[in-house]
Parts: C-alpha cells; sequence; structure tokens
C-alpha cells in the first residue's frame, strides 16, 4: 500500500528516549500531519469495516489516538484499556491474570459474548503489553472486583 511509506516516513524516531539505548518512534510527529494520520486511521477502517467488530479497545495512552476514530467509522465501540487507578466501579485487571507486565484495566461487562474486539495502540515492540491486553479481553470472569 502506497500509504505506509508516507506513515513510515512520518514517525519520528528519537534514539535514547526515554532512556540510555532505547529507539523510542514518536508518533506524535505523524499527528501533526493530518493527511498521514487520516492514511493511519483509514488502513484500519478499511481492514475492518464490514467484519462484525464489536469493540475497538484502546490501550492507554496512545491507543486513545488511534482507538476512537476508527471505532466510529467501523460503527463500534470503543473499550478503553487503562492504568491501574484510572476507571470507577466494577473493573478487571491484568494483575490476577499476568505477572511482570504492566497492568491494566477494564470495565466488567464493557466486552459482550461473543464480540469481536480489534485492540489498538501505537507500537507493538515485546508484544507483552498486546499479550496482556488479548488476555483481559478474553477473559470471561471477572478475577479482581472494585466498588468503589
Ligand atoms: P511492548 O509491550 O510490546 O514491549 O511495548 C509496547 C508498548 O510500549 C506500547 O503500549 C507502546 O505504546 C509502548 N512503546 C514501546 N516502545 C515504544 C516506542 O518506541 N514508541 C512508542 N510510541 N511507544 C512505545
Amino acid at each position: 500500500d502506497p500509504r505506509l511509506q508516507g506513515i513510515s516516513d512520518a514517525i519520528r524516531v528519537v534514539p535514547h528516549f526515554p532512556k540510555p539505548g532505547i529507539m523510542f518512534n514518536d508518533i506524535t510527529a505523524l499527528l501533526l500531519r493530518p493527511g498521514v494520520f487520516k492514511d493511519a486511521v483509514d488502513m484500519f477502517v478499511e481492514r475492518y469495516r464490514g467484519m462484525g467488530i464489536a469493540a475497538v479497545a484502546g490501550i492507554e495512552a496512545r491507543g486513545f489516538i488511534f482507538g476512537p476514530a476508527i471505532a466510529l467509522a467501523i460503527g463500534a465501540k470503543f473499550i478503553p484499556l487503562r492504568k491501574p487507578g484510572k476507571l470507577p466501579g466494577n473493573l478487571i485487571s491484568t494483575l490476577q491474570l499476568e505477572y511482570g507486565t504492566d497492568c491494566l484495566e477494564m470495565h466488567v461487562g464493557a466486552v459482550e459474548p461473543g464480540d469481536r474486539v480489534v485492540v489498538v495502540d501505537d507500537l507493538v515492540a515485546t508484544g507483552g503489553t498486546l499479550s496482556a491486553a488479548i488476555k483481559l479481553l478474553g477473559e470471561p470472569l471477572p478475577l479482581l472486583l472494585f466498588s468503589l
């Protein structure tokens, strides 16, 4: 797809951020270019429209930039997967699913039985965050309940 080159070129690579040795891919540079930002969203919309997707789940924080735009365009609900302590009410947490990954939380009942869900984030590195998100979304029982 010819749009991929433009998207790739618009992502700024910052060496040694946030710590020495890390090559950080900064997608905020892409957001400053509306045509390229639209291309990035459109490519996912084209891939998932008409596939019976019930929900788009966005991983905090940069999944909150792309996820809602994709959800609205394909007619799906948006589910924020948040860092701990941000969501009120009854939650399910990756804390109980897996140790050693960054914790994510979502509302119990956000995913309903049979829902097809697309997970959105800006970048996959080791895949740990994505795999934690998938486990969270697929968990049928609320393992950890908070009532505020
Ligand atoms: P993983 O869990 O796959 O190792 O890391 C992916 C997660 O860390 C994503 O949530 C992503 O936002 C963040 N991340 C890791 N490296 C980068 C990077 O170079 N650029 C950006 N924008 N996010 C990164």
